[in-house]
């Protein structure tokens, strides 16, 4: 697979036909759909690839059951295709999960709209196998007993139990690699990721986009990339962009609304996913996510008003969380100083606070702005490909697309490396990381630690493993010591110590 190879000079000195920025899920899916219809793109990210929202989501691919309540048949099938695009072309990263959800009740949580909607779900996911591997393949849902949803959840709270729905959406075991991959097939097909690129101005002539003026950010030095069509996918800077390279579009991001998961120092309470309600009242339904056999809880939420590089969610927040974890599962018991690692991103809400239902595009040339830039913000990890697919299309709609068959050959991704939720760094690892410290752009530890692999997930083994990675960097003693500090600092913050 194709090597990522920082080479500003060289880039330097070509002219683009697409210039995208931002490289989190939606940058990275839009240099995936220019690459494969041979549009030579370059993508500029200011930190490292996928390192900002996109690191922090919940590692799962949903089908889209929530969309039946209001019945968006669109928005459904829309994440059961895409679901089974990640399925199918990822299988080493991409796991079918099973997802169970307590049935207590009364209005949409009883047990009949619960069969019925189950029924729906694989209705109108008919095709979500075909073409799928068999070990990948999703099974169909069912309303379980309250014997066997004990069995399976032995922590449920069995008061006024009605038994639980049952049912499959995906899980991204590893999602770092997943996200190397796509880029990797994207150099394949000729085009060019930068990591620590700024993009700091747009260029224009005769109000046409002519350039971009950047800062690398690792020397400071002024460069200009020539193109002729410019993307903002910068995430929840999107809007900041857009003001500056034309003028401001609220409905990029009207509203930020913050939304974490915490990983905790526990092993998860079931095989399955689960959806539960705390007791108190307030009626939001919390995921826990048994990802490598760990507690993972998601999501948070609440509506912030600045946007920074190091999204912190307040003590009294975390706090309210755990208190909501305690409610929804009688003695769990679980504690703050079991956090192990908080995720948290900023995404797009409606005025009323609301997480938006549809991504936004523009394009600036409609309102005046200059010819050949756009816009773009996004909502779910899920539909990123779709989204990305949609706007390429319509800028280039003379550009035909190779087909994914021939892109992803139907073989695994041989630079494939995966960890256990426990797994130490040993020989083998070793190596393996070697090849993607030289051929993934790794320019600090912490790329290599959060960002390549999932070793970062478990912080602990990360900190106890960080001095076998030193041989994989051929730098002087000051900058080692640096990269490890500064690693080591991001981890044990994570770990919230
Ligand atoms: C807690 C949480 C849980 C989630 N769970 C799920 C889930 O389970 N399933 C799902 O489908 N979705 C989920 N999501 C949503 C999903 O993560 C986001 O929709 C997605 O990651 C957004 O990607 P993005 O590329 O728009 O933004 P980002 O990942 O933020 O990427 C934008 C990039 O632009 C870069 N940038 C900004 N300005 C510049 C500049 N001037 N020059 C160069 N680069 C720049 C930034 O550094 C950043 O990397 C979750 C989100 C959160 C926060």
């Amino acid at each position: 697979m194709g090597k990522i190879i920082r080479d500003i000079g060289k880039a330097e000195k070509e002219n683009f036909e697409l210039i995208i920025t931002g490289g989190g899920i939606y940058g990275i899916m839009l240099l995936l759909e220019a690459s494969r219809r041979n549009i030579k793109t370059l993508l500029l990210e200011k930190n490292d690839f996928g390192g900002a929202t996109t690191l922090n989501h919940l590692k799962t691919v949903h089908g889209g059951l929530r969309y039946l309540q209001s019945l968006d048949l669109v928005r459904f099938r829309e994440s059961v295709n895409e679901r089974k695009w990640f399925v199918k072309y990822f299988p080493e990263y991409v796991s079918p999960m099973s997802c169970l959800m307590p049935i207590y009740g009364n209005g949409l949580k009883r047990n009949s709209v619960m069969r019925g909607a189950l029924m729906l779900n694989d209705i109108f996911s008919f095709n979500r196998n075909i073409g799928i591997t068999e070990n990948k393949k999703l099974p169909g849902g069912k309303i379980l007993s309250n014997k066997k949803t004990a069995k399976m959840f032995e922590g449920v709270d069995t008061k006024g139990l009605k038994g639980s729905a049952l049912w499959f959406d995906a899980n991204i075991e590893e999602f770092q690699r997943l996200i190397m991959s796509v880029l990797r097939k994207s150099v394949d097909l000729g085009s060019v990721p930068l990591n620590y690129v700024e993009v700091k101005e747009l260029k224009t002539e005769n109000n046409k986009v002519k350039s971009v003026k950047c800062v690398d950010v690792e020397s400071g030095k002024e460069i200009t990339f020539s193109g002729d069509v410019v993307i903002n996918a910068g995430g929840p800077w999107s809007r900041e962009i857009s003001t500056k390279f034309d003028k401001d579009f609220p409905e990029l991001f009207k509203k930020n609304l913050m939304l974490w998961n915490i990983l905790f120092d526990r092993k998860a309470l079931s095989d399955c996913a689960m959806g539960l309600t705390p007791k108190r009242g307030h009626g939001h339904t919390y995921f826990f996510h048994p990802w490598k056999g760990r507690l993972l809880v998601g999501t948070g939420e609440i509506v912030v008003e600045d946007i920074k590089n190091d999204v912190k969610v307040p003590e009294e927040e975390i706090d309210k969380f755990i208190d909501d974890m305690n409610s929804a599962i009688p003695g769990i018991n679980l504690k703050k100083k079991e956090i192990l690692k908080i995720y948290a991103g900023i995404l797009p809400a409606t005025k009323s606070g609301k997480l938006s239902k549809k991504p936004a595009t523009i394009d600036h040339s409609a309102t005046g702005g200059p010819e050949g830039l756009y816009s773009i913000s996004g909502v779910k990890f899920t539909t990123s490909r779709l989204v990305a697919e949609k706007t390429i299309k319509k800028i280039f709609p003379d550009k035909k697309p190779a087909g994914y068959e021939s892109i992803f050959n139907g073989k695994e991704d041989t630079e494939n490396i995966t960890f256990e939720y426990d797994e130490i760094v040993n020989e083998k690892s070793i190596n393996k990381l070697k090849k993607i410290v030289e051929d993934e752009s790794v320019l600090h530890l912490s790329d290599l630690v959060l960002r390549r692999t999932s070793l970062g997930e478990n912080p602990k083994r990360a900190l106890d493993s960080i001095d076998k990675l030193k041989t994989l960097f051929k730098k002087e003693i000051a900058w080692w010591e640096k990269e490890k500090t500064e690693t080591e600092k991001l981890l044990k913050v994570e770990a919230g110590s």
